[in-house]
């Protein structure tokens, strides 16, 4: 069975060529699905894994805009449709310079086993485009979207395919490529995209669920292992949506959030990030488009500002990186297991290196997997689609609560499966083979498509 697994993890290099994110993930996931495929000889005769990491559709398009100096520009977007064996295609937009296949086939194989292990029945795909929306105009962003929707819309629907926001994609974009999306159909389709804002169709929370989110999994991290939230020292990187429900939840439940980061280096602020306007800051910097927290150390004095470094130099109890993919490397790893820390949460989609995660657990660091942590984010954006699906409105404590709960579900079948395959509490390995199992049974049950 190690063959089968090792022989597909080549051949998905062979036919995706330079496309490392892309490689790097597939070869993480399919590693510790080991135990499941020994069970299950079946899976290698029905190519289970070979049609699990070919995405059932993938589109990339020509996007034409004109910028405010009456310049045409052309950007590449994508939509990859990865798996719908258990609810349509779900998961975000990326809009990033560094946007190429390999990210988003990355995001969207992610998403199969994130959009399951929430429990809920959602499919996995991803798109975005080459596009930097940092230092550009409204009015830019404005046609930018409509452009790209003016492909996109072919493609999605709320029984298809239902994308959301990711990075570069926030409340104002979603809005403008909602409204092409109704002019082009004439359909209010509530449920074709998630991230809505809320006069027209969003959920209640949907902003900082994914924050809540991750802090909800790392307390049952905590719990699992005999400790709580409160009084714990914990560095975050970025300073986005995801930092900032982070930070906002980890106030709420009394620990000590001592750092946040951007492009230009991080902020250290000892007397914690942990005020409303503190909170508000994050998203002034956001707001201002420039993609940097500098400005943090200007308004709070007490704070230090880092230039160029990321923030696992800082001494934590509890390390979370929000910002992005690969941001942890192996010396970054090194510092984290000096620092005699405890916890690692990811926030971010796969922010570690497959070596930087496999030294932080060698050395007995307790790690929580993004696609199980931030599954809050689309757990909600599915919340929504029941919403606009019933045309209805849900109150924001119902919300908070389901959340909650699926965020305890989610980190229960980690560490059930984890104890099942493995005999021992890993929740990476966990999250791969919970995720997995529910899509492995729909994708037999329904022959080979
Ligand atoms: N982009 C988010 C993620 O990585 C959210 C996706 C969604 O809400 O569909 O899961």
């Amino acid at each position: 069975m190690a063959n089968y697994i090792e022989r597909v993890i080549e051949q998905v290099k062979a036919k995706n060529p330079g496309e490392v994110e892309f490689h790097q993930t597939v070869e993480e996931v399919l590693t510790s699905l080991a135990p499941v495929i020994e069970q299950h000889p079946e899976y290698e005769k029905m190519g289970l894994l070979e049609r699990l990491t070919e995405p059932e559709r993938g589109i990339s398009f020509r996007v034409v805009w004109v910028d405010d100096n009456g310049n045409v520009q052309v950007n590449k977007g994508y939509r990859y449709e990865f798996n719908s064996a258990i609810g349509p295609y779900k998961g975000g937009l990326r809009f990033a310079p560094n946007v190429y296949p390999g990210i988003i086939k990355f995001l969207g194989f992610e998403q199969i086993f994130k959009n399951s292990l929430t429990g809920l029945p959602i499919g996995g795909g991803k798109g975005g485009s080459d596009f930097d929306p940092n230092g550009k105009s409204d009015a830019e962003v404005m046609r930018f979207c409509q452009a790209f929707m003016t492909e996109l819309y072919r493609h999605i629907g709320p029984h298809t395919d239902v994308p959301a926001g990711d990075l570069g994609v926030g409340g104002r974009e979603i809005g403008y490529l909602f409204g092409q999306y109704k002019r082009i159909t004439n359909r209010f389709d509530g449920g074709v995209l998630t991230g809505k804002g809320i006069p027209y169709g969003g959920c209640l929370g949907r902003t900082e669920a994914t924050g809540f989110g991750i802090v909800w999994y790392a307390e049952e991290m905590l719990k699992a292992n005999g400790e709580e939230m409160k009084g714990k020292t914990v560095a975050i990187s970025g300073f986005g949506n995801v930092s900032w429900g982070t930070a906002w939840k980890l106030q709420q439940l009394g620990a000590k959030l001592v750092t946040i980061s951007g492009p230009d280096g991080y902020i250290y602020d000892p007397d914690g990030i942990n005020t409303d306007e503190k909170l508000n800051m994050m998203l002034e910097l956001r707001a201002s488009g420039k993609n940097v927290c500098a400005p943090y150390a200007e308004r709070f004095p007490n704070a230090k500002f880092v230039p160029g470094k990321k923030p696992w130099e800082v001494k934590a109890d509890l390390y979370i990186p929000c910002a992005t993919q690969n941001e942890v490397h192996m010396e970054d790893a090194k510092a984290i297991v000096e620092s005699g820390a405890k916890f690692y949460c990811e926030g971010s989609n796969m922010p570690t290196t497959n070596e930087a995660l496999a030294y932080l657990q060698d050395n007995g660091i307790i790690v929580g997997p993004a696609k199980a942590a931030n599954a809050g984010g689309v757990a909600c954006s599915c919340i929504e689609m029941g919403q606009n699906a019933g045309h209805t409105v849900f109150q924001h404590q119902d919300v908070y609560d389901q959340l909650h709960q699926i965020m305890i579900n989610i980190h229960k079948a980690c560490k059930e499966a984890s104890e099942k395959y493995y005999g021992k509490y890993d929740l990476v390995k966990g999250a791969n083979i919970a995720g997995f199992e529910k899509v492995a049974e729909a994708m037999m049950a329904q022959g080979l498509v």
